[in-house]
């Protein structure tokens, strides 16, 4: 199926079911890096109803493939379902279990490191999705963070409500670490806030 009608669907559907899939603004930032970056081999955290991961796999090159990892087998099916109508079914392994769990076994498995890590599932794992990442990123690739800003309160001195205290505290974590040195980021403010981090090198 076509893309671009594709993708609208899905948009509709997170929206009727209440999806939290990447923002308007997102959208427009996560395509931008991809379409900008070219990664070929991508591994997204979080896959909902795959929106994201068919959004980065039509905007790289032909031939790119990602993998996907989603704790919900209802939206993992969902996910499954609008993948295996793009013109991209064969080029995603969706993967169902803790995003944590996962991440730490595909070290052992996972034998060519990623371009592109996108991060997307539980907001307050982000400094232990970054840890666990890190051994399979590739030396240029780059890690982007949906949702960093959090509806605002990560910059803010407001006090957040309680449910979502842990959640800001972890994110302002994983931005001090991400901003700092081994490591440049940028944030982008649209959408919920996207992180777009590299690793930088000593020259020698
Ligand atoms: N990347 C998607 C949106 C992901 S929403 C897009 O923009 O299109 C966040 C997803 O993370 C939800 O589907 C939720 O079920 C999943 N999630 C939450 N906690 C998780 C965990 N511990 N492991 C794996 N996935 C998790
Ligand atoms: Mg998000």
């Amino acid at each position: 199926m076509e893309t671009e009608a594709l993708l609208r669907e899905m948009e509709q559907y997170a929206q009727a079911h209440h999806v939290p899939i990447l923002n308007e603004g997102g959208r427009r930032v996560f395509a931008e890096i991809v379409r900008e970056r070219r990664p070929h081999r991508i591994l997204e955290v979080g896959t909902a109803i795959g929106y994201s991961a068919l959004l980065a796999l039509s905007r790289t090159d032909e031939g790119a493939v990602l993998m996907s990892l989603e704790l919900s087998a209802e939206r993992l099916a969902v996910a499954r379902s609008f993948l295996g109508r793009s013109a991209y079914a064969a080029q995603v392994t969706l993967l169902e279990g803790d995003a944590g769990t996962l991440l730490a076994g595909l070290a052992a498995q996972v034998t060519d490191p990623f371009d592109l890590v996108f991060l997307d599932a539980a907001k307050g794992q982000y400094p232990d999705y970054l840890a666990k990442s890190l051994p399979l990123l590739a030396r240029e690739g780059v890690i982007v963070a949906d949702n960093v800003l959090f509806r605002g309160y990560v910059r803010s001195e407001m006090r957040p409500p309680r449910r979502y205290r842990t959640i800001v505290k972890r994110l302002r974590q994983y931005l001090a670490t991400v901003q700092a040195p081994p490591f440049a980021t940028t944030v982008f403010e649209r959408g919920d806030g996207l992180a777009l981090t590299r690793r930088i090198y000593e020259e020698t």
